[in-house]
């Protein structure tokens, strides 16, 4: 989407509650990338309407996205993985602040590892928010914890517009645009899932889990 349109979009959306905006304050403070305004709305309607019971997320980050999910289903439980023990601390904090402990479940660690002692088919949705260039081995590890007609979201794919447009992208970025390329073309080409890019804030992909059997929806 060109930045114009998602500048539109941005001042389309109701004015968020105070503490929407403490936690977007502290990402700009401490440089903290966290999900855009107009793609996390989209995050939280898809949200709203899959009403999923368990969501995992890769990349907490302050534990803003994971926040917003929940004010999106407060009846959801949410798993999210995060490495960076500052960030990790801070996420607990913040959900501490909104008294959200029982609903939000932070684990400390890289997900390569820790996806792969999650229970298996128990999440609804996956938002995976993490690094970049791992996009493919956290949808692998994501697999078989995925839930029949589980969804799985991922942010970034278009990174910038510089996916669309590889020459574009600086040369600090090059290799990382590939690997989302390959990533989207993975998605794209995968049996099991239906596959929808949306130009929404960063490019958010949206992958659902096809049905077993006879029929495929
Ligand atoms: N989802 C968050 C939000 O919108 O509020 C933003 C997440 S931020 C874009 C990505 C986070 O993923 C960073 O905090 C980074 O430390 C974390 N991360 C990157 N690779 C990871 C990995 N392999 N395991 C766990 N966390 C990872």
């Amino acid at each position: 989407m060109s930045e114009t349109q998602n500048n539109y979009l941005n001042q389309t959306l109701p004015p968020n509650e105070e503490w929407v905006l403490e936690i977007e304050d502290q990402a700009i403070k401490d440089n903290v990338p966290i999900m855009d305004r107009v793609g996390i709305n989209f995050v939280m309607q898809l949200v709203r309407i899959s009403k999923p019971t368990c969501i995992l997320e890769v990349g907490t980050a302050i534990g803003y996205s994971a926040l917003r999910m929940l004010q999106a289903n407060p009846k959801t439980s949410i798993v999210t993985i995060e490495r960076d023990e500052k960030r990790y601390q801070q996420a607990l904090d913040n959900i501490k602040h909104q008294k959200k402990e029982s609903n939000i479940d932070v684990i400390f660690g890289d997900a390569l590892e820790e996806l792969q002692h999650l229970e298996k088919g128990k999440f609804n949705l996956i938002f995976i928010d993490a690094a970049k260039g791992q996009y493919k081995h956290f949808f692998d590890l994501c697999l078989p914890l995925l839930s029949e007609n589980g969804i799985i979201v991922t942010d970034n794919v278009l990174f910038r517009g510089f996916v669309a447009n590889p020459e574009s992208a600086p040369k600090r970025y090059r290799k990382m645009v590939d690997k989302l390329r390959d990533y989207n073309e993975y998605l794209m080409k995968h049996e099991d899932f239906h596959t929808t890019i949306i130009p929404i804030g960063d490019g958010v992909a949206v992958s659902y889990k096809k049905a077993k059997g006879r029929y495929h929806t």
